[in-house]
């Protein structure tokens, strides 16, 4: 069956935004989900080889039990992403993120 206007995030966890990318990760070891702005301006480097014009290549801790999660993109000048790749986390979709923050009220 096909969502239309539904995010596949397995495909793309990255949501477009005007000057960012947002990504919602989810904590390997404690299930903490955290919203990280991924800023256009800053936080991306340019790529001369392969298919990605552009890399990411990000450390965030975990803001509840320090765990460590690392992401690493590529991206064409779209920022239409080419690959990514997570460690000691896993990307969610904003709904979860959403409904985790629900939860904690
Ligand atoms: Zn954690």
């Amino acid at each position: 069956m096909f969502w239309k206007g539904k995010k596949d995030i397995l495909k793309n966890p990255f949501y477009n935004e005007k000057d960012s990318l947002v990504v919602y990760i989810k904590c390997d070891r404690c299930g903490n989900v955290m919203k990280k702005r991924i800023l256009k301006s800053r936080d991306f480097v340019v790529s001369y080889d392969g298919n990605a014009a552009l890399v990411i290549d990000k450390l965030y801790v975990c803001d509840k039990c320090y765990n460590q999660i690392k992401v690493d993109a590529g991206f064409k000048r779209s920022y239409k992403p080419v690959y990514f790749e997570i460690n000691g986390g896993s990307f969610v979709s904003e709904e979860e993120y959403d409904e985790g923050k629900e939860d904690e009220k």
